[in-house]
């Protein structure tokens, strides 16, 4: 008997000196907040040998940030930049040659309607800005708060066809064939964002936690001793609550809810993703979080499930190698798949199904 209990010992401590990275000496955490990037708050945590090292990291991150806002911005423009806004204004007249960042995010987002995803549609500006409009009015005077004429939004939602959007991979360029035509890429800018910036922390500060609003990336495990990264998931009945709490490493987290952007006619919520099939919210979620590497995939996946029902949302992740997800309904019921169940504290008790 003693001699099993020493042999597990001595099993678990070779597996933990296998699987716990040793604390990296000379390693703190440091942390820097920033407001005002992607109208969010962005928190980068990382581990660095001098506050020094960390500030210029931050610097460049945040840099980088910066940069990615402007080209993505649908609502500024900036002199000689041509950004999404620019794009937006100018691009039924000529081909116009934009940014590689903003013209691979693009032809991602193509690739993915090419393979027939059609519920996370970036073309559907037209039909978004009207929302969005209805919504910014309702939160200014909420007495007067109403809902978009459903004509306006049929007669918008003939121009949101993406097949109408070329883009010329040669020249880097996108044209407008339908001129009525605009992209909205709140869908997931923040996701492709995070990644690029993810890219660029790899290298320089390869043990971080890099969150953007509902878009988190995180590096390579802590270098204190712990294994992971803990991510909390918000309860959305009461978002100062919280649901559980994910352990991870080297993995992107996103989180899209109801409870984020939204406005109240008439006593009801009205939120901010739109199904193409109805042009109203899309009604069978409350909330849904993504686990995979690509923060991109993330954040474009969350907009997509969100108009769907649980069980077609269920299917599309369980066909996906690498991709985890967890769907809060509007009932309460909680489902979530079998390897994001494992990364929970709760080892899946969170699961109210
Ligand atoms: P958040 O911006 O709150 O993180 P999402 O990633 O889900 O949440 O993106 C929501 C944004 O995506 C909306 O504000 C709007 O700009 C855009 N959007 C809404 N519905 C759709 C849709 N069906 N397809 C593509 N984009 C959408
Ligand atoms: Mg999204």
């Amino acid at each position: 008997m003693k001699r099993a209990l020493l042999f597990f010992l001595a099993l678990s401590l070779c597996f933990s000196s296998v699987l716990l990275p040793a604390k990296a000496e000379g390693y703190q955490k440091y942390s820097r907040v920033e407001l005002g990037i992607f109208d969010t708050e962005i928190t980068l945590i990382g581990y660095c040998r001098s506050q020094q090292e960390f500030n210029e990291i931050a610097d460049g991150a945040m840099a980088h940030l910066k940069e990615l806002n402007r080209i993505f911005d649908a609502y500024n423009s900036y002199a000689g930049l041509n950004n999404l806004w620019y794009i937006n204004r100018y691009a039924d007249d000529a081909p116009v040659e934009v940014p590689s960042p903003l013209f691979d995010l693009l032809l991602w987002c193509k690739e993915k309607w090419d393979e027939g995803w059609r519920q996370n549609n970036i073309a559907l500006g037209a039909v978004l800005s009207i929302w969005h409009d209805y919504r910014t009015a309702g939160l200014d005077h909420p007495q007067t708060a109403s809902l978009p004429p459903m004509e306006e939004l049929q007669a918008a939602y003939l121009h949101t066809d993406f097949d109408q959007v070329i883009l010329d991979t040669e020249k880097q360029t996108v044209y407008f064939a339908d001129p009525e035509i605009s992209l909205d890429i709140g869908a997931v800018a923040k996701g492709y964002a995070a990644d690029l910036v993810g890219d660029y922390l790899e290298e320089k500060m390869p043990s971080f936690l890099l969150s953007l609003g509902g878009n988190i990336r995180a590096g390579i495990s802590p270098q204190d001793g712990r294994v992971n990264w803990g991510v909390s998931i918000q309860d959305p009945d009461d978002p100062a609550g919280m649901l559980d709490v994910l352990y991870l490493h080297s993995l992107s987290v996103v989180t899209s809810g109801d409870y984020w952007r939204y406005y109240v006619v008439d006593g009801k919520r009205y939120h901010h993703i739109i199904d193409p099939d109805t042009l109203m919210p899309a009604d069978y979620i409350q909330a849904v979080t993504v686990v995979c590497e690509s923060g991109a995939l993330a954040d474009y996946l969350t907009t997509a499930l969100f108009v769907m029902p649980y069980e077609e949302g269920r299917a599309l992740i369980d066909s996906l190698s690498g991709v985890e997800a967890l769907w809060s309904l509007k009932d309460g019921t909680i489902y979530m798949t079998d390897g994001l169940a494992a990364m929970t504290r709760s080892h899946g008790a969170s699961s109210r199904e």
